[in-house]
This record gives C-alpha cells, structure tokens and sequence, in this order.
C-alpha cells in the first residue's frame, strides 16, 4: 500500500496527523512549495510540482501509489484535474477531501462573485476601505482599481506590488473573533473581500463582518472533477479502509 496525498491545506495536515498514527499506511504527502516556511507533516512528504499528468502518472507508477487523495485547497485549480487523470491512467481510486463551504448566517451581507473583476465592480466607484484576504498570488488584480484603500493579508510577505495605497499584513490562520474584530474596528474597514474557501482557520473574518456590519464580497469556488468526495479527514481514513480493507 501507498497512499499519495496532495496536500497544502489544513484538511491534509489533520489527515497526516491520523496516519502518522497508524504504521499499517504508508503514505507520502506532496506539497506545492508555494508557502516559504511549509509547517512540514509527520509522514514522508516531497515538494514541488510533477510536472503536469505524465509527470505525476509517472511518479504514481514508480511510487507503486496504490490510491490518491486531493486534499489541495478548495482554490486550487489544475491539480484537481491532473490528479483525477493521473488516477485514471494508472487505475488507482481517488478520493477528493474538500471542506464545506461557508453558509450565511441572519445579518450577513454576502455578494457572491465569479471573479476578481467582478469583485471590484461590486466595490464601486466610491473609495472603500477593503480588508482584502485573497491570498498573495491574487492580490494584484486590485490595483486596477486604486480609489480604495487595502488592508492586504498574506502568509508570506507580498514583493514588486504594483498595489497602492495599502497597508501589508503578514499572518498565518488560524485567526480568532477578538483578533479579527479589533483589525477591522481599528482600520475601519468598509468591505471585506475574501475567497469561499471555508474552513475554521479563517471563519472568524465572517463573524466580525456581521457584528460589525461589514458587507462581504464572496469570490467562488472553482469547478472539481466529479468523484467520491468527503469533507474531513476522519472520513478518508474510513475510505482507505474502505479501499484497502485495512482495520480500523
Ligand atoms: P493549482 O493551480 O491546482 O496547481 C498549479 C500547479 O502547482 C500544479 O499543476 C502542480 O504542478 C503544482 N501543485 C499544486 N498542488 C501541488 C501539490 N500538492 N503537490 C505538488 N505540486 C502541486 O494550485 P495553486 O492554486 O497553484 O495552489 C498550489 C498549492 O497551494 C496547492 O497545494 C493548494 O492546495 C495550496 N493552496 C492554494 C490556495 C489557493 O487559493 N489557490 C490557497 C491555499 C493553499 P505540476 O503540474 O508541475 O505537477
């Protein structure tokens, strides 16, 4: 038996956490290596891309990968796509792990959007004070519209912006209620842009709009292969076992 689980979020992690504990899987977790100072799990792991389907079909077949889990974030959006082909093309099961989106609660004001483009049409033309939690690779898309002024927060530190008119702020979830309330209170944010990736890491930004009053400007998911899919890593150790007839 070998697991490849391609990873990246919290869902990989937790799911690393539960094998580490069991020495009947053997599993290998792949990171992209786009976070410089990865928190690194207690499996075997490798980093870096494969270099598209035959890439990662290939490395599956030297690998002797018995089955795949896509636990990559709900943004990620080739990955999902190499993973299922590569499955298909050495014939091994897969499971995607993808949490469940978030769901809007009384008092919220949620604009659900396509895209960054869309986000600043529904930004307006009036300025804006926007805490802008989009990631640092999706940040730039906002200087296209430089009347606002941005609270940018990233993991790692943002170089060559051509954003203005902002102020950085590098952090790593997860963020709690008491910490997200007093950023956007102190800043006195009028919007806050985020992408649906669900999650209680960052969930808290959520809840201080809504007492706050702050409108939120919602970017959706991306389209994934269809497939078996569950939401926590509980319940793909249940599918491997399912899969591998392995004890519980
Ligand atoms: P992507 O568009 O799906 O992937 C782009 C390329 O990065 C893939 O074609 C692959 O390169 C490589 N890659 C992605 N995930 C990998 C993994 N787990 N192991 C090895 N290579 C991987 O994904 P992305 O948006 O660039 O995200 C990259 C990573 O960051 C993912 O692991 C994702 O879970 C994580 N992440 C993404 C976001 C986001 O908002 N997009 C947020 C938080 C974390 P090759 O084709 O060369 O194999």
């Amino acid at each position: 038996m070998h697991i490849l689980i391609l990873g990246g979020t919290t869902e990989a992690s937790e799911l690393a956490a539960l094998i580490a504990k069991r020495p009947d899987i053997r599993a290998t977790l792949s990171l992209a290596g786009r976070t410089q100072n990865p928190v690194l799990p207690p499996i075997p792991h490798r980093i870096g891309g494969f270099g598209g389907v035959d890439g990662l079909a290939g490395w599956m077949r030297e690998h002797q990968v018995t089955a795949v889990i896509d636990a990559t974030h709900p943004f990620a959006r080739r990955m999902p796509f190499n993973v299922a082909q590569a499955a298909d093309v050495i014939g091994v099961p897969r499971l995607t792990l993808l949490r469940p989106q978030w769901q809007p609660q009384g008092g919220d004001q949620w604009i659900e959007v396509e895209t960054h483009e869309q986000a600043i049409t529904a930004l307006g033309s009036k300025p804006q004070r926007v805490f802008l939690t989009v990631g640092r690779l999706e940040l730039e898309a906002y200087a296209a519209a430089p009347q606002h002024w941005y609270l940018a927060r990233s993991i790692d530190p943002v170089e060559n912006s051509q954003l203005r008119n902002v102020m950085w702020l590098t952090d790593r979830p997860p963020f709690t209620l008491e910490g997200e309330r007093s950023l956007m209170h102190e800043h006195n944010i009028t919007t806050l842009i985020t992408k649906s990736s669900g999650g209680d890491a960052t969930a808290a930004k959520l809840v201080a709009a809504r007492e706050l009053g702050v409108p939120v400007i919602l970017i959706a998911r991306p389209n994934r292969p269809v497939g078996e899919q569950v939401a926590t890593a509980s319940e793909a150790l249940d599918w491997l076992r399912c899969t591998h007839g392995i004890s519980s």
